[in-house]
C-alpha cells in the first residue's frame, strides 16, 4: 500500500466532535467515520486493526473448542416473544415488513441461537459445545458517545455454551474467563480487570465483566486488595466494604470491553429447547454466553495507549507492520531505494505501507504517527552514505532500548524479519 492511495483522510489539529483522547486520536488518523448518529464506517486503517482483533478473538476461541457460526442481523419478532423479551428489553429495534411481518434486529442473539441449536441438538452425548460469531448488532441506544465506545450499531463477538450440569458450565465459564484475560492481553491493553456484575437483561446467575480501567469509563467499579472486584451496581453505595474481606474497596472507572454470564436454562426453557439425558429423560440444557465489543476493544486501547501524537498498536494489533519512508535528496537516489525495500518486503508477505510523496519530512512522520506502524525505516541520503537504513519502534508493550537502531543495506529484509519476530515475542 502505498500512503496516497489509503483511503483514509488524516486530520492536521483539533478533531471537532471528539469527547475522549481516544476519539480524538481515531478521527485525526482516519481510523473512523461517523455515517450516522452511533453508527460508524471503519477507514482501511481502523478495518485492519479491527480484523486483528477479530483474529486474535478467533484464535483464542477456537483453542476452547469454539465454533464459528454466522446468524442473521435480522430475525422475526415471533423468537423474541417466544422468550418473553420482546418488550422488555428497551434496546430492540423492530420494524415491519411489506407483508405485515414482525421484524427486530438482533442486539444479542440468545434468541437465534437457542432456535438454531433446537435443529441440532437431541442428546446429551453432544454436550458441551459452544458456538460463537462475530456479527454485526443494533442497539436503539437514547445516547451514543465517545466515538466506538458507545454506539448503536457494533460489531460484536458472542459465544453460547450448552452443558448437562452447572459443574460443567462453571468449568466452561471459568476456560472461557482465561480465554479473555488472553484475548485482551494479546490486544496490548495493560489495566483489563474482571469484575463481578449484575445480569441485568440477560437473566442467569452468575455474571462478570472485563472492565479496562480508565477515567473516561462510564462504569464504576469497586476493586480491593484481596481481589475481589465488583461493579458499583452489585454493592451498597454507602459502605464500599469489600464483601469478602472487609477492607474498604477502592473505587475506580472501567470501560467494559467483554461480559460472561451463567444463563442457566433461562432461554432453553422458555424456548422449549430439550435433549434427552442418560436416563432417557427430555431436559433442558444449561447454557452460558461470552461476549466482546470488538469495535470497542479498538476504542479502549486507544484511551488507554495512544499518546498525543497518535495511536500505539502492538505488532499484532497494528493496520502495518512495517511503513517505509523515503526521504527526498538532490542525487535522487533514496526515493528508489524506498521503493524497492517496500517492494521486497511485501514480496517476502510483510504488511508494509510506503511513504514516497513529495513532501516535507516533518508531514511524513506526523502521518506515520498516526499510521502507527510498529517498525519505521527511514531512507535518507545521510544514512544511504554510510550503506545504512535508519529503524525506529512505536509499540507499547516492548522495550526496545537494545534492538538497533539501524541496519545494512545487505541485509534490511532479514533484519526486518528479525525485528518483527522480536516483536511479536
Ligand atoms: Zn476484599
Amino acid at each position: 500500500m502505498r500512503i496516497e492511495n489509503l483511503c483514509v483522510k488524516r486530520l492536521i489539529g483539533e478533531a471537532a466532535g471528539a469527547t475522549t483522547h481516544g476519539h480524538k486520536i481515531a478521527l485525526k488518523g482516519g481510523y473512523i467515520y461517523q455515517t450516522f448518529q452511533g453508527g460508524y464506517t471503519l477507514s482501511p486503517l481502523g478495518w485492519r486493526v479491527v480484523r486483528n482483533i477479530e483474529n486474535i478473538i478467533r484464535q483464542e476461541m477456537d483453542a476452547i473448542d469454539g465454533q464459528e457460526i454466522l446468524m442473521p442481523v435480522v430475525s422475526g419478532a415471533d423468537i423474541w416473544r417466544e422468550s418473553g423479551r420482546y418488550d422488555t428489553v428497551d434496546v430492540l429495534a423492530k420494524f415491519k415488513g411489506r407483508s405485515g411481518t414482525d421484524y427486530v434486529l438482533n442486539p444479542t442473539h440468545e434468541e437465534v441461537v437457542v432456535d438454531f441449536v433446537k435443529s441440532v441438538l437431541e442428546t446429551y452425548r453432544q454436550m458441551p459445545f459452544m458456538v460463537y460469531q462475530i456479527q454485526t448488532k443494533f442497539r436503539d441506544e437514547l445516547r451514543a458517545r465517545a466515538g466506538l465506545i458507545r454506539t448503536r450499531e457494533f460489531i460484536m463477538k458472542d459465544a453460547y455454551s450448552f452443558h448437562e450440569t452447572y459443574e460443567d458450565l462453571e468449568t466452561y465459564y471459568n476456560r472461557c474467563l482465561e480465554a479473555y484475560k488472553t484475548i485482551f492481553a494479546r490486544c496490548g491493553m495493560k489495566n483489563v480487570v474482571h469484575v463481578l456484575s449484575s445480569t441485568g437483561d440477560m437473566g442467569g446467575s452468575v455474571a462478570h465483566e472485563f472492565q479496562l480501567i480508565n477515567d473516561m469509563g462510564e462504569d464504576t467499579i469497586y476493586l480491593c486488595d484481596c481481589g475481589f472486584n465488583t461493579n458499583k451496581e452489585l454493592i451498597d453505595d454507602e459502605s464500599e466494604t469489600c464483601p469478602k474481606c472487609g477492607a474498604k474497596m477502592h473505587k475506580v472507572r472501567g470501560i467494559e470491553i467483554g461480559n460472561i454470564f451463567q444463563l442457566g436454562t433461562k432461554y432453553s426453557d422458555s424456548m422449549n429447547l430439550t435433549y434427552t439425558a442418560p436416563d432417557g429423560e427430555s431436559k433442558h440444557p444449561i447454557m452460558g454466553c461470552y461476549g466482546i465489543g470488538v469495535g470497542r476493544t479498538m476504542a479502549a486501547i486507544l484511551e488507554e495507549s495512544a499518546d498525543e501524537k497518535g495511536p500505539i498498536w502492538n505488532m499484532e494489533t497494528a493496520p502495518f507492520a512495517v511503513e517505509v519512508i523515503g526521504l527526498s535528496d538532490k542525487e535522487g537516489k533514496t526515493l528508489p531505494m524506498a521503493e524497492k525495500i517496500y517492494t521486497d518486503l511485501k514480496a517476502a508477505g510483510i504488511e508494509v505501507i510506503l511513504d514516497n510523496r513529495d513532501a516535507r519530512a516533518g508531514e511524513k512522520f506526523a502521518d506515520a504517527d498516526l499510521v502507527a506502524a510498529p517498525i519505521r525505516l527511514i531512507v535518507s541520503a545521510k544514512n544511504l552514505a554510510n550503506n545504512a537504513i535508519e529503524v525506529k519502534y512505536r509499540v507499547n508493550d516492548k522495550d526496545t532500548t537494545n534492538m538497533p537502531t539501524s541496519f545494512g543495506l545487505e541485509t534490511y529484509l532479514a533484519d526486518t524479519q528479525n525485528a518483527i519476530s522480536e516483536l511479536l515475542k
